[in-house]
């Protein structure tokens, strides 16, 4: 087993480093790229976990002398993403002057008030006036004397850091290469045990973290990355040969459902899940169904090694200190056995959390957070996380897969052992921890919110999902182009990016917006469309209908009867079929929402010429009547009004913005850019307004907002005319 770095074949683990492109860095920007390489693997390290860094000369701008700074990761952040504004700077000799100040401390140790008082004194030692905050682990760092360190949270590593003989296999594995050392809570204790590793075995190059990950180090950067690679592929090809498969988890007692009957129950059951689950604070969820998860869920020892909980301090601050098993037999239970399998699970589950909390609360413990699992493990169907955002979601079941890996590394060459109890709450209830979810931003108005926008392929339509998207809302753009519905989810992400999380195997739903295809006149089309949804989130708190229909008469002015047909069929009874399909899933979920339709002033406004339009949005506007009254009390129904908005309208073609400028006695060239005709139309009708300001996508959208938000929690029932003011449009 040992093996030197040149001649070490990687088998489970890739060497991305190019000295092209490291040579042409600066030394930071080094360390920048060898994060990035390492955080791009989530068997190396999971998202937001593990840091790296690097003891660099530099000259001290106050006294012009040469002096080494450490680079480290700082809090929060994640290798694969990290930038240099990620990495804390501190003088090393000033971070190494600190044991002199805990030394003085009366009573010391790991979990001391001396213990965490040491980590406000970080930003005492910060070199050149970086903002960015030291890490719990800057310690562990610090004190090791080599240049380069690493510290990884590797499937392989963790499953040996667990395993009951983890410092047997540590040896087997490594020899004296990597040393083992009990679990301690990463902070200046474990940085002080580190430098006495280092001292006592001058020719180790790592230590296993008992209970946690790996940490090793080199005076050279490539040869640290190369080194943490090869360490990670040794202890995995050791699994690799030992590897038991599902056999590690006492073989299947369950078989995985065929695919569309999995999708069909647990889309019945998602929205009710969430419900139960969103009745202090909504929760938007994950569905994962890998090969490794599925073969978990359903072996036989998943109920014992489930009650364990996960152990890597990373993995159980979000996936707690267990997840819930759902004992439901796939071959013989109905999608009704299962909600009342989950109920009697959720209630035990709080039980037990609350006894977890009174017996290992301290004096000065913060309150308790939520009793909710995180983690929902069924047999058959698989495993469906659930958290603030969707990035949490994700994040929480890539934690939970690596989880099952570990298990399953563990259980294959020893037994696989949690972290007691009483540790995972110290961590869990950290004062450091409480601070650090005292200081994230608040939430935004929309967050944990789901939304579906039904016509978000264009134009009002594509500003809500938009406007709804930077209130922090989750939102299904759907669209009878299901191009043009994809054109707005992926414009949408372009934006604002896909979230933290490995979007891949299993995983559903990629970020916080997707694109669906449906045609809402069509019931079975509006159906799958809103499964998606809940396949992709978990269930559904608004809908925006922003489609319509506008047919034109002919040439004498008439609507053809089909026209008057498909006016209806898009204008009234595509919304209400929308509306009847949420709220299959709404009266499942019990939790209060919202429908917002658009009508138009023309509802109120008889025009020449388009009354198969007008006569239909008339229909709409009694129609958010008849909804409010049938949807009360949980759903708010409401609808938007606008006055003709010709700006990225589908509704208004070049030649019917041709005809319309013709009839107002407008010109028009026939090689005008369709841009400058828009534009002069538009100008016609915000003259004709009291406002005289033309009515965008963008105030429709504002008013979509608002009609969404709580601020009109109490208003169902309405249409609210955005026109720019009409006194025509005026409802009486
Ligand atoms: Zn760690």
């Amino acid at each position: 087993m040992d093996a030197s770095p040149d001649t070490h074949t990687l088998r489970h683990c890739a060497d991305l480093w190019e000295d092209a492109v490291a040579d042409a860095l600066d030394p930071v920007q080094r360390l920048v790229y060898r994060s990035n390489l390492l955080g791009s693997d989530w068997r190396i390290t999971n998202t937001g976990g593990g840091n790296t860094s690097a003891k660099l000369a530099a000259t001290d701008p106050l006294t012009g002398e040469p002096v080494t700074v450490l680079w480290v990761k700082g809090s929060g952040g994640d290798l694969r993403t990290a930038t240099r504004g990620n990495f804390a700077s501190l003088y090393q000799d000033r971070l190494l002057a600190l044991q002199d100040v805990y030394a003085r401390f009366g009573e010391r140790g790991a979990k001391t008030a001396a213990e965490d008082a040491m980590v406000a004194m970080y930003a005492h030692t910060t070199f050149s006036l970086n903002p960015c905050a030291p890490s719990i682990d800057t310690p562990l760092h610090g004190f090791i004397p080599y240049r380069h360190v690493d510290h990884m949270h590797p499937v392989a590593c963790i499953a040996v850091a667990t395993a009951k003989d983890g410092a047997r296999l540590t040896r087997e594995i490594y020899g004296d290469e990597v040393i083992w050392t009990d679990w301690q809570r990463p902070g200046f204790e474990l940085g002080l045990t580190l430098q006495h590793i280092c001292r006592q075995h001058p020719e180790a190059r790592g230590v296993m973290l008992g209970g946690h990950g790996l940490i090793n180090w080199a005076d050279d950067d490539r040869a640290c990355y190369r080194l943490t690679l090869r360490l990670i592929d040794q202890a995995a090809e050791y699994l690799a040969r030992r590897d038991l498969g599902a056999r590690a988890f006492g073989g299947a007692k369950y078989e995985t459902l065929p695919e569309s009957e999995r999708r069909t129950t647990l889309v019945q059951v998602l929205p009710w899940m969430r419900g139960r689950l969103s009745r202090e604070q909504l929760v938007i969820g994950t569905v994962e169904a890998s090969d490794g998860v599925l073969a978990f869920v359903n072996s036989h020892e998943a109920p014992r090694l489930a009650e364990l909980g996960t152990s890597c301090p990373d993995h159980f601050l979000r996936t707690k200190i267990k997840p819930l098993y759902v004992d439901w037999d796939p071959r013989r239970d109905d999608a009704d056995d299962l909600k009342r399998k989950l109920d009697a699970g959720l209630d035990r589950y709080r039980e037990d959390y609350t006894a977890y909390y009174e017996a290992c609360k301290r004096p000065d413990s913060p309150a308790m957070r939520g009793g909710n699992p995180t983690v929902i493990l069924i047999p058959g169907l698989g495993m469906v996380t659930w958290g603030k955002s969707k990035s949490e979601s994700r994040v929480t079941g890539e934690f939970y897969r690596c989880a099952v890996e570990v298990m399953r590394g563990a259980e294959s060459v020893s037994s696989y052992t949690a972290l007691p109890r009483r540790e995972a709450f110290d961590i869990e209830y950290w004062a450091l921890e409480e601070a650090k979810l005292r200081r994230m931003p608040p939430e935004k108005e929309l967050a944990r919110q789901i939304v579906a926008v039904v016509g978000a392929g264009s134009g009002i339509g594509r500003a809500v999902a938009d406007r709804l998207v930077r209130e922090g809302a989750v939102v299904a753009a759907i669209d009878r182009h299901a191009v043009a519905a994809k054109e707005t989810a992926d414009a949408i992400i372009g934006r604002v990016g896909v979230g933290i999380g490995v979007a891949g195997s299993g995983l559903s739903g990629a970020g916080d917006v997707i694109g669906l295809g449906a045609d809402m006149t069509r019931r079975e089309d509006v159906r799958a469309a809103l499964d998606d949804v809940v396949f992709a989130y978990g269930g559904i708190d608004h809908v925006v209908v922003t489609a319509g229909l506008y047919v034109a008469p002919d040439t004498a002015g008439r609507i053809p009867d089909a026209g008057w047909e498909d006016s209806f069929r898009a204008n009234v009874i595509g919304p209400y079929l929308v509306a009847d399909e949420a709220n299959r899933l709404w009266a499942a979920q019990e939790l209060p929402g919202s429908l917002v339709l658009t009508t138009s002033v023309n509802a109120v406004v008889p025009k020449t010429g388009s009354f198969a339009y007008d006569t239909s949005k008339a229909a709409a506007n009694h129609l958010v009547r008849e909804l409010a009254i049938a949807l009360a009390p949980r759903i708010r129904v409401n609808a938007v009004a606008p006055a003709t908005v010709v700006e990225g309208s589908a509704m208004f073609p070049r030649d019917r913005v041709i005809a319309s400028l013709a009839k107002y006695g407008l010109p028009y060239g026939d090689d005008e850019s369709d841009e400058s005709l828009r534009g002069r139309l538009a100008e016609f009708y915000a003259d004709r307004t009291l406002t005289k300001q033309a009515i965008t996508p963008a105030d429709q959208a504002e008013a979509v907002f608002l009609l969404v938000s709580r601020r009109l929690a109490k208003t169902t029932g309405q249409v609210l005319q955005v026109d720019g003011g009409l006194e025509g449009g005026f409802l009486r």
